[in-house]
């Protein structure tokens, strides 16, 4: 509300106190990007048309019916000027007094001071959400002037006026056209928004989809349409996949669409984008996600990641939301509980789109895992709610894929022999790395499938994948495998009557936790493997990587005693040979298991004793 100062034809009010304060606060202290404004501007010509179009439906008496509904910007950077006019629903006498000249909600004040004292930057969405961004036009003028005619056929028109010091002033005017036109001239430091391309850059950053054509100088500038706002079938693939080129700047069409509009417990329309490749963007972390919120088409803010969660953020698009108010600032997009249902809701479906592809189409789906599998599986530590639906889309390389090749949980565990009780697994930096563990000597032999974990996610993973349909997860470098061995091959009277175990033991001392004869291990003669208590040797290198003073648990050596390396040794022990021959041979096996396993051996200790063992070989 504002007093009234009547004169016979410019009525001049004043401000209230709260109001001054606010315009000061608005222009003199809070930094924001002046940019803004003009989106401000934008989007209160589009609600008034929105509003018109409404109106429309039901009243044949308005004022100019045949009128197109667009907004039409006229800038002079001569003059610099700028004007913006739309075919809204205008304004009468009593909202220019009480909705242009009042604060919305009477906390505002209070809360911009807070925001004005406060170290965070202030958020220009706010400026919209308290219903006063047609006041951050001062940020870039001194006076703006409003003429505007209500759409009511009877209505009058009037012209506004205001430097924004204290004062605003109203006359009568003659005016024909329905609808509001706001002008003003611009201030030095922001006479940028005088030239043409400058503008047409805010309108497509921010504006682009305004369901209204909005022209620069005659020019339309915003080309797209608000395509989610379509039926699905009236969209062709071609303008999806256009759409798709610009909100991701991906040049090749996505590998697959999802086009939703659903009412009832959550409003929304979203048409959202699975690419084809990585794109090239994906390398900068700022550049992950281009997911655009809007609220009844007006652009809220982009990059929002309150829509999905972290390990779906390959995914781009628009969600479109009539349950937000329109101006919604990053703070509160962060906390509504509308917010929290979307992402529930999309992340349902996008988990289903994935599972389709799974089911129907493999290969498609291995291609969308081969590209985002890394950034997928993180969904496993972060999301229990679809922990079981995560759990199906899983895939792994193993023995029994080639590389680059996937098979999943569901199919291991059906490929499991009736008296296997576990999924084995093995990890490592790569697919050679693994292919290389004597650990998966015996599991090839048996025919007997091993997953490879060599993405470093899936060491993170693997708390939380404990056990798939019942069986536990076990990996391979564990000592505890229950192994089944053909009697024949385990020579018990070499193991016992030789005492070679007794010798290991003795000169390995406390560099390990026991030494065993080995059922795994079919070409090599010795291997590390893993306590019941320790970590993997693969998870052990990471944790040593990250800290340096972890100290990773003893190995227990196991030995192939049908290798004719440990067999030699054995007799070697047995007739008591060349004690320092067979001491450097234990040590050189030992540190040699230690090399394969990814850990690093003193190299002049090692090539000395190796010198040592070939130099009595060859003598
Ligand atoms: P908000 O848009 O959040 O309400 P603003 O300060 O931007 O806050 O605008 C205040 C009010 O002024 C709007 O709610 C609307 O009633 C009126 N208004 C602003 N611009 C226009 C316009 N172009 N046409 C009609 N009404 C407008």
């Amino acid at each position: 509300m504002a007093d009234s100062n009547n004169t016979e034809e410019i009525q001049e009010f004043e401000y209230k106190a709260e109001m001054k304060q606010l315009l000061h606060l608005i222009v003199h202290s809070l930094y924001t990007h002046p940019e803004v404004a003009i989106r401000e501007l934008i989007s209160n010509a589009s609600d008034a048309l929105h509003k018109i179009r409404f109106r429309q439906l039901t009243d044949k008496n308005i004022l100019n019916p045949e009128a197109p509904l667009r907004i039409d910007i006229a800038v002079d950077s001569n003059a610099q000027t700028f004007s913006i006019t739309d075919t809204g629903i205008g304004m009468t006498r009593d909202d220019l007094t009480e909705r242009i000249g009042t604060v919305a909600s009477s906390g505002t004040l209070e809360f911009l001071e807070r925001m004005k004292e406060g170290d965070t930057p202030f958020d220009a969405n706010l400026i919209g959400q308290f219903g006063i961004g047609f006041y951050s036009v001062f940020m870039l003028t001194n006076e703006i002037t409003i003429e505007t005619r209500h759409a009511d056929a009877d209505s009058k028109g009037f012209r506004w006026q205001s430097t924004g010091e204290g004062k605003f002033t109203i006359k009568e005017i003659e005016r024909l056209q329905r609808g509001t036109q706001i002008s003003f001239k611009l201030k030095d430091e922001s006479k940028e928004f005088s030239q043409s391309y400058r503008v047409e850059q805010v309108i497509t950053k921010y504006s682009n989809f305004v369901d209204f054509p909005v022209s620069v100088n005659g020019k339309q500038v915003n080309t797209v349409s608000a395509l989610w706002h379509k039926n699905r079938n009236e969209v062709t693939e071609e303008e999806r996949n256009e759409f798709y080129k610009f909100i991701s700047n991906d040049l090749n069409p996505p590998l697959g669409h999802l086009h939703l509009s659903l009412e009832g417990r959550v409003n929304f329309r979203a048409l959202m984008f699975i690419p084809e490749t990585q794109p090239l963007r994906f390398l900068r972390e700022e550049d992950l996600s281009s997911l655009h919120l809007y609220s009844s088409k007006v652009f809220i803010q982009d990059d929002c990641k309150e829509l999905l969660p972290e390990y779906l953020r390959f995914i781009s698009g628009v969600v479109d939301t009539e349950d937000l108010p329109l101006n919604v600032s990053r703070e509160v997009t962060q906390s509504s509980p509308v917010m929290a249902r979307i992402q529930e809701t999309l992340t349902g479906r996008i988990l289903s789109l994935l599972e389709d592809w799974a089911k129907d189409d493999s290969e498609k789906y291995e291609k969308f895992f081969r590209n985002f599998g890394l950034l997928f599986k993180t969904g496993l530590s972060s999301d229990f709610v679809n922990r079981d639906r995560l759990l199906e889309l899983l895939r792994f390389e193993s023995t029994k894929t080639e590389s680059d090749k996937f098979t999943s949980l569901k199919d291991y565990v059906a490929g499991m022999s009736e008296d296997q009780q576990e999924i084995y697994y093995l990890s490592g930096d790569s697919r050679e790395a693994v292919e290389r563990n004597p650990n998966l000597e015996y599991f090839r032999k048996g025919g007997i499938e091993v997953l490879f974990f060599i993405d470093p996610v899936d060491l993170f993973n693997i708390p939380h994948l404990l056990e798939y349909e019942g069986k536990p997860l076990k990996s391979i470098e564990k000592a505890d495998i229950d192994l089944k061995t053909d009697e024949e091959s385990q020579d018990e009277t070499l193991i016992e009557d030789t005492n070679l175990i007794a010798i290991f033991k003795e000169t390995l001392g406390d560099r390990v936790e026991d030494v065993v004869a080995s059922k795994r291990l079919v070409d090599s003669a010795a291997t590390l493997v893993v306590g019941a208590e320790g970590m993997d040797a693969h998870m052990e290198r990471m944790m040593k990587m990250m800290n340096q003073d972890f100290t990773g648990s003893k190995r227990i050596l196991e030995l192939n005693f049908s290798h004719p390396l440990i067999r030699n040794l054995a007799q070697l022990n047995q007739s008591q040979g060349d004690e320092t021959l067979i001491k450097n041979c234990i040590l050189q096996l030992y540190e040699g298991a230690l090399l394969v396993d990814g850990n690093t051996v003193d190299p002049p200790t090692f090539v000395a004793r190796m010198t040592e063992i070939m130099e009595r070989a060859t003598n």
